[in-house]
């Protein structure tokens, strides 16, 4: 096998198994034999696809600890317009697991946002093309407000309108409706910025972001807040 056979990525993955089996798991044997017999993670955490984001790693959460959904553009089609995986792993997550928050993250760089401002990219692929009218909504909003060449900055403007659009399409979903008129759950957009290693708070009330050391900040003053009542 030469050094650019095809074959070496998979050999890596392999490998990559052996090293877990060898050495992650005996470190986490506890962990995992809990889990052998469940799971009852309190957060749904809604991202896209793309290979830079490892949501563990970002949160620094262990396994068991995330229910973890991806597609395309972190993308949630609004209740009814396409019953498949998305609405499916939403209505399990709230329901059955009864998760206590969700996520929905966003990044820089999104291939998805792109394709939005370039939809001519898209077509060799009519199921993504179809899949990302569900995205639309953002990209309007974007050109709405940014006027001509799209930077960046403006990549991060429509990543972050997408977020709030699929946040407002989450609430569409009777389960997740149900979960917030019982103040049973706790819904939230956020960006990462991949270069700089930084997460974004997406307020949804102000459409502005926030740090993550201000969004701690506040959690801390509501939580102690209401421990005072
Ligand atoms: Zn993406």
């Amino acid at each position: 096998m030469t050094e650019k056979d095809p074959r070496n990525t998979l050999l890596d993955l392999l490998r990559g198994v052996s090293l877990f089996k060898e050495e992650v798991f005996p470190e986490k044997k506890e962990l995992f034999s809990k889990l052998a017999y469940g799971q009852s993670p309190k957060t749904l955490f809604i991202t896209c696809a793309d290979s830079r984001i490892s949501p563990e790693l970002l949160t620094h959460q262990p396994p068991g600890n995330l229910f973890v959904l991806r597609n395309i553009g972190n993308i949630v089609p609004a209740y009814g317009t396409s019953f498949g995986g998305v609405t499916s792993a939403i209505e399990y997550a709230v329901v059955a697991l009864k998760v206590s928050h969700i996520i929905i993250c966003g990044h820089s760089d999104c291939g998805a946002m792109s394709a939005l401002i370039h939809p001519e990219k898209l077509d060799p692929m009519p199921a993504v093309k179809s899949w990302l009218r569900f995205a639309e909504t953002a990209h309007a909003v974007t050109d709405a407000l940014v006027a001509t060449d799209i930077g960046p900055e403006d990549i991060q403007s429509l990543s972050e309108h997408n977020i709030l659009l699929q946040l407002a399409h989450l609430r569409t979903h009777p389960s997740v409706a149900a979960a917030l008129a019982r103040n049973a759950i706790i819904l939230q957009g956020w960006y990462y910025d991949i270069p700089r290693g930084k997460v974004y708070i997406l307020d949804e009330k102000t459409r502005q972001d926030m740090t993550v050391s201000e969004a701690i900040t506040k959690l801390e003053a509501d939580i102690a807040a209401s421990s005072e009542v």
